[in-house]
Order: structure tokens, then C-alpha cells, then sequence
């Protein structure tokens, strides 16, 4: 059961093979069995989910099902679930219970999926490792001494997907929170174009670069998902009026004639050469399915780690000030005034990372370096972007890694944040264009897996789907699982 493609698990359920109860439970006992040693469940909705599995098994039996009616699937804890506690990762939002769903939240709820539970994150999505999180951090299934990270920040739910605790999982990416995990976990990871997914209900780190998207072990089940998720939201003024197309119709499209393009400051003596050979094993295989590759520059890529770490920091100042102890959050004890009150509720309710980006966001914000910080790094955004759509007019997607590495240890960059920044090299660039990508597993070095990255154009995530669709059908890496679960 556990294997089992989205398709396989509904048309298991409307064969009768299993009832939605069964597999919901099946998932909840590993849960309870195994998690403990990955962590990668913040929340648990054990009789939520068996009650939504009763029901669905009654919508099935009356054949009134949707491919989704009671299948199981995860949700970052960074989206609001009315009823359920929303943590964000964060003690600032222990004990938060949203009075309200997120859309995406409702979405599924309206396919009628089964949401097991609230996955582990990096607090308010910061970071890349799964280490910052007030609920502990969270342990690769890859990693035979317990001793990997996930990759971040949607590290739990990348892990729970490898480790089998969950089919599919929700994740959320502003600068490759959800294709970076993905490829240390093995495991496919989509973040879709700007504005594809409504953003609303989802707790903001860093509005102009936030977008939800599918986590799964293949493309065929991520675009299952990006079909409930997708779409225009009136709740949400960036979301846009876009026609959404059916995700799974075209993943047979043929690769003849596709065209790859590589960007030469990606592909340079700075790679690691074990990653090297993985692209250019996995290029073999799109050429054989009838690619053709050439070379692009993006001249000004470079500048992505510097400008997004202006702008992420600037964005989440702004986002987090309503954490204030007065109307959101947690509140410290016995304040004696309310600045006393403001300054003492932020700082035992943030953890580190999370006040270091405030104080650099503020300061990049205040009055006489706005324009040396942040409109300088908005600059540099739309040069990068324009290098996006030049590329674009010669190539149809993009190819390189997701990751300079594969899963590093737990502990090894906590000491040095620019280390850790420099981690989403390859995925920043897509969140400050605004452009879709994936990631999809194309190797094992050493024992670990890696992801391979396609970046699209604008609104392509079927095509970037339909690529990795037709690798997975080639090549096994996205069906290898970690050894030594059970
Ligand atoms: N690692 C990046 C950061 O720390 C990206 C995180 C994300 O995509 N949410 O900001």
C-alpha cells in the first residue's frame, strides 16, 4: 500500500481493496511507530482524520468520489487549518488554532483528502536545514546514524514523503523550501509560477516570494495535486487569472524537439563533480527521449543569494510586526509595560534565525538605506529576471542541479549563516523571477539522493511536469526508498 501511486490508492479505494478508514489508519500507526525518530510531524489529527476517512468511505460506496476522496496526504504547518493547530514552527504560535482554513487547505478538503496531520518546518519558513524549528529538528530517512538533515523548511514534510509516512505532502518554497528538501530526501518537489497558488491563509515569510506547491514521490502525483491547488483566489490579490490546465492530460507528451537549456554559470569548475556526472548521466536520458541542449548564460545570477537576503529579511519585517504579543502570539508573563511587553513576547517567542532576518529587514527598510538595500536588490531582482526571459526565447526549460550537495549533517552550518544561505544557489533565482521548478531525483552519491532542477517558463508547470514525467519513466531513481525503516 505504502508504494502506491495516487491513481493506484483511489482506484484501490473504488475497487474495494481497502477502505479510506484502513489506509488512513495504516499511515496513522506509522506515524505513531516510526516518528519519533524523524520528528516530522509538528501536529497529529488522528480522530480528524479517521472521521473525514468514515465519511469519504461513504462518498466512495455511493460513487461519489473524486480521484482524491480518502486518500491520506500532509500539510505544512504553515498553512492555516481551521480546527488544528498552526504552528509555523514557531513558540510565538504554540497554542495558534486558526478560526479559518487557507484556500489551499479547503481545496483539498473540497477533493475530499484526508489531511493527517501538520508537518514540521523551519520556523516561519526560514532556513535549510529543518534545524530552526521550536518543535525540534527534523532527521533524513536517508541518514543511517540519525544524523542528516531534510533540507528546509519544508523538511518535514520532504521527510515524512520519503519515510512513507505520508503519500503526498503540501510544502511551501521562497527560495527552494520546497525543491531543495526534496532533492535530500529523494522525493519530487514543485514550486509553481507566482501567483498560480493562492497564498492566502498560508502564513507569510516573504510575500513577493512565497508560493505553495505539490510534494511527491513522482511528477504524476505532484500534478494530481497541483490540479487541486492551482487556480485564481479573489482572497488572494497576487494570485492570477490564468487558465488552468488539466496537469495530467499532457505528462505523455513526447520530449521530441524539447529544448534544454544550460546555464553556463551553473555548470562550471564550482560544481561538485559527483553532481557533474549525475547531470550529465540524466542528460543522456532526456537526449535519448529526443532533447536537444544549449547553452544560456544568466549573466547576473550570481547576485541572487545577496539580493534575496535583502528582500526576504526586508519582507519579513514587515510580515512578522503583527506578532506583537498584543494581538497575535505568544505573550510574555507579568510585562510591566507594553514596551516591556513588545520586546520581551518577541524575544522569548522568536527563536534566532528568525530575529536575526527581522533586525537586518528593519534595517535595510529605515529611512537613508532603503535605497542603497532594498531598492538596489529589487533592482538587481528584475535584471535577473530579464536574464530569465531572454533565456527563455531559445530554450523551453532550463536544466541544473537542485543543490551544491547532497544532505549535509545535522550541526554542520548551525554556526554560520552565510554557509547555510549560500545553500539555495541554485533554486533563489526561480523565486525572484517568479518562475516555476522542480525537483526530481536523479541520483545516489554515497547513498544519498540528489535532485535534478527544470525551471520553466511563466505558467509552464505542465511542461516541467511532462519532462519529469517522462524521465521517471526511463529512470528509478524517484522509486528508490532509504533503507533500514522498519
Ligand atoms: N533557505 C531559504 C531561506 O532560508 C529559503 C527558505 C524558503 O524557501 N522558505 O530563506
Amino acid at each position: 500500500m505504502l508504494d502506491k501511486s495516487i491513481k493506484e490508492l483511489s482506484q484501490g479505494l473504488k475497487n474495494g481493496d481497502f477502505s479510506s478508514v484502513e489506509l488512513t489508519q495504516t499511515y496513522l500507526d506509522r506515524i505513531a511507530k516510526l516518528d519519533a525518530r524523524f520528528n516530522s510531524y509538528i501536529s497529529v489529527s488522528s480522530d480528524a482524520a479517521l472521521t473525514a476517512a468514515k465519511e469519504a468511505d461513504t462518498r466512495i460506496a455511493a460513487g461519489d468520489a473524486s480521484i482524491w476522496t480518502g486518500i491520506p496526504y500532509a500539510h505544512k504547518d504553515v498553512f492555516c487549518t481551521e480546527g488544528l493547530r498552526t504552528t509555523c514552527g514557531s513558540k510565538m504560535l504554540e497554542n495558534f488554532v486558526p478560526p479559518y482554513s487557507a484556500t489551499v487547505t479547503s481545496q483539498f478538503d473540497r477533493a475530499g483528502a484526508i489531511c493527517l496531520g501538520k508537518t514540521n518546518m523551519d520556523e516561519f519558513a526560514m532556513g535549510s536545514s529543518n534545524e530552526n524549528s521550536f518543535f525540534g529538528k527534523v532527521v533524513n530517512p536517508w541518514s543511517s546514524s540519525n544524523d542528516l538533515v531534510p533540507g528546509g523548511s519544508s523538511g518535514g514534510s520532504a521527510a515524512a514523503v520519503a519515510a512513507r509516512l505520508a503519500p503526498v505532502a503540501t510544502g511551501t518554497d521562497t527560495g527552494g523550501s520546497i525543491r531543495q528538501p526534496a532533492s535530500f530526501c529523494g522525493i519530487t518537489g514543485l514550486k509553481p509560477t507566482y501567483g498560480r497558488v493562492s497564498r492566502f491563509g498560508m502564513i507569510a515569510y516573504a510575500s513577493s516570494l512565497d508560493q505553495g506547491g505539490p510534494m511527491a514521490r513522482t511528477a504524476e502525483d505532484a500534478a494530481l495535486m497541483l490540479q487541486v491547488m492551482a487556480g485564481h483566489d479573489p482572497k488572494d490579490s497576487t494570485s492570477i487569472k490564468h487558465d488552468v490546465p488539466d496537469y495530467s492530460a499532457g505528462l505523455n507528451n513526447s520530449l521530441q524537439g524539447l529544448k534544454i537549456g544550460l546555464p553556463k554559470e551553473f555548470f562550471n569548475e564550482h560544481l561538485d563533480s559527483s553532481i557533474q556526472a549525475v547531470m550529465q548521466t540524466a542528460m543522456k536520458e532526456l537526449e535519448k527521449l529526443g532533447a536537444t541542449f544549449k547553452e544560456v548564460s544568466l549573466p547576473n545570477i550570481g547576485l541572487g543569494i545577496p539580493a534575496y537576503y535583502v528582500i526576504a529579511p526586508a519582507e519579513c519585517s514587515a510580515n512578522l510586526s503583527r506578532f506583537d504579543g498584543v494581538r497575535y502570539g505568544h505573550r510574555c508573563e507579568q510585562p510591566e509595560d507594553l514596551m516591556d511587553l513588545y520586546k520581551r513576547s518577541r524575544s522569548e517567542g522568536f527563536g534566532n534565525e528568525v530575529q536575526r532576518r527581522i533586525l537586518i529587514g528593519a534595517y535595510a527598510l529605515s529611512a537613508g538605506y532603503y535605497d542603497a538595500y532594498y531598492r538596489k536588490a529589487m533592482q538587481v531582482r528584475r535584471l535577473i529576471k530579464n536574464d530569465y526571459v531572454a533565456a527563455f526565447e531559445d530554450v523551453d526549460v532550463i536544466l541544473s542541479p537542485t543543490t551544491p550537495s547532497t544532505a549535509f549533517g545535522i550541526g554542520a552550518k548551525g554556526d554560520d549563516p552565510v554557509k547555510m544561505y549560500l545553500e539555495d544557489i541554485y533554486t533563489i533565482t526561480a523565486n525572484l523571477a517568479g518562475l516555476p521548478g522542480i525537483s526530481v531525483p536523479a541520483g545516489i552519491i554515497d547513498g544519498l539522493p540528489i535532485g535534478l532542477q527544470l525551471t520553466g517558463n511563466y505558467f509552464d508547470e505542465a511542461r516541467i511536469l511532462n519532462v519529469a514525467h517522462q524521465y521517471q519513466s526511463q529512470t528509478d531513481w524517484h522509486l528508490k526508498a532509504p533503507g533500514n525503516i522498519d
